[in-house]
Parts: C-alpha cells; structure tokens; sequence
C-alpha cells in the first residue's frame, strides 16, 4: 500500500529523515514512536505531500508520489497528479484546524462539495454519518468555539473521514489536550480501528494506545527507524539499547 525507499529529507543543514526505508501493508495500523525530534511528523507531511523530499522514492498503492528530475536536485510534481494523490490520504494534525467561522457540519461538508463534487445533501448525510461515528451528531449546528478541544478533534476526524481516504494519518492528536479529554479521542480512533480497513498511520507519545491501537510499532531515532515490530515484542521486550532507553524515559 505505501512504501517509502531510502527517503532522506533536510532541512538546511539539518538532515530529519536519513535514508528511511519502511512498507505499510493495505490496511495495517501502524504506531511511529521515538524521541521529539527523530523525524516522525515530517514524515507524514512528506506522504501528505505537504513537503517534498531531498532523495528516495515513496509509493502510494503503486504510484510514485514524486518525481525526481533526472538532474536530481529539486523535487518536483504536478499540481494534477499531487490532487489525486492526496485524495487518497486524510490526515489529523496535532492542533485542530477546523474553519471557525464554519459549523460543525460545514466543516465536515466543505471538502467533499469543493473538491469532490458532492452536492449538499448527500455530503450532509454522510457528515451527519460521520458525526454520529465520533459522538458528535449533537453539536452539528455549533462553531468551533463552543467546543471542547477533545471534541474538536472529533470533529477534525471527521472531516478528514469525509473524502473517504484510503489511507489515515493521526499526528500526535491528542498532545494538546487536557488529560481528561484525550481518552474520549482516543476511544473514537480504536472504533475506527476496529471496524474499519483503513490503512493508518499514527505518531503518538502515548505508549499504552500505541500498544492496544497498532499492528506493528516502528521505532524511531535520529530520522532512521531503529527498531520495529509487533507491539508486545517492542514493548515488553525491545532488542536495541536506544529503544530501552526511550521507553525507560517514558513510560
Ligand atoms: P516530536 O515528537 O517532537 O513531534 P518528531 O519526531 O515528530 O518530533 P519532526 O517534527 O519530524 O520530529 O522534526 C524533525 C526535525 O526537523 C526537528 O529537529 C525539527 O526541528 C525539524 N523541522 C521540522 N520541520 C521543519 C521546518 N519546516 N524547518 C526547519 N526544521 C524543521
């Protein structure tokens, strides 16, 4: 379902993704742990195409996301071929980016009428689908600053949900929650989980949901993953000292 060979990514000087290799199989979850720093986010921008990258190839069911000139250097792809890759993606950022002077529904609407094509009522029916699965059918008419952030977030699920991607990526949705809010996002995500055959693709600092959520944990240092597997085995028994390390940190 994606691949990604040998991606390197700089920023200026600074090297984030260093020769990162990895597949993701059709519908397999996925959990990307490892230190602030070590290239997680960056590399959900990069399969969002919201940055380009300095080397490497990532495919997406088969098509290469980028094209490389043969000259190398810059990293360049067509507006056309970007859009329909990006059809395929949905993806939920760390601070909830709703449109605020747009309700709960118009948020979740918008996308598929614009871009899709969708005319109102059926991107309505199936916002209100949508809305129902994340418990937030009740606050349809609210703006966003009536909500909570716990249920902003729900309803950023949602919207992102709503172009039908194939293919999710949850960047650390529920660090700029209070406490108390992160389990409601949290129980919203193992449903999606469970009952759908998404492909997803979560960066989290929270260990316990990375546990029960995912298929199979990467580890994550230095822009290179240094260890991945099942999560009991990266868990409960981590073979490389950088991975025990970090856990022993955090947990
Ligand atoms: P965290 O867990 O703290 O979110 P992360 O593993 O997700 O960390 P990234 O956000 O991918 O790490 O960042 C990797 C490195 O790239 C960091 O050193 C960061 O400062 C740097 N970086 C990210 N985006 C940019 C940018 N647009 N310009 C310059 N440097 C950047």
């Amino acid at each position: 379902c994606i691949s990604v060979e040998g991606v390197t990514k700089r920023f200026g000087p600074l090297t984030v993704l260093n020769d990162l290799s990895f597949t993701v199989k059709p519908g397999e979850k996925l959990a990307l742990i490892g230190p602030s720093g070590s290239g997680k986010t960056t590399i959900l921008r990069i399969l969002m195409t919201l940055e380009e990258i300095n080397g490497g190839h990532i495919r997406i069911e088969g098509e290469q996301l980028f094209h490389m000139p043969r000259n190398g250097g810059l990293v360049a792809a067509d507006e056309r071929h970007l859009h329909k890759m990006r059809a395929k993606i949905g993806m939920v950022f760390q601070l909830f980016n709703l449109f605020p002077h747009k309700c709960v529904l118009d948020n979740v609407t918008l996308a598929p009428m614009l871009t899709a094509g969708v005319d109102r009522k059926s991107a309505e029916t199936r916002a209100m689908e949508l809305l129902e699965l994340v418990g937030m059918a009740g606050k349809a008419k609210a703006m966003p600053a009536q909500l909570s952030g716990g249920q902003k977030q729900r309803v950023a699920i949602a919207r992102a949900l709503a172009l039908q991607p194939r293919i999710m990526l949850f960047d650390e949705v529920t660090s700029a929650l209070d406490p108390e809010l992160v389990e409601e996002v949290l129980n919203v995500m193992r449903r999606l989980a469970a009952e759908t055959d998404m492909t997803m693709l979560l960066v989290t600092h929270e260990m316990s949901f990375a546990h029960d959520f995912a298929d199979r944990v990467l580890f994550f240092d230095q822009g290179r993953i240094v260890e991945e597997g099942p999560p009991d085995a990266i868990f409960r028994n981590p073979r490389e000292e950088r991975t025990q390390i970090f856990l022993k940190k955090i947990i």
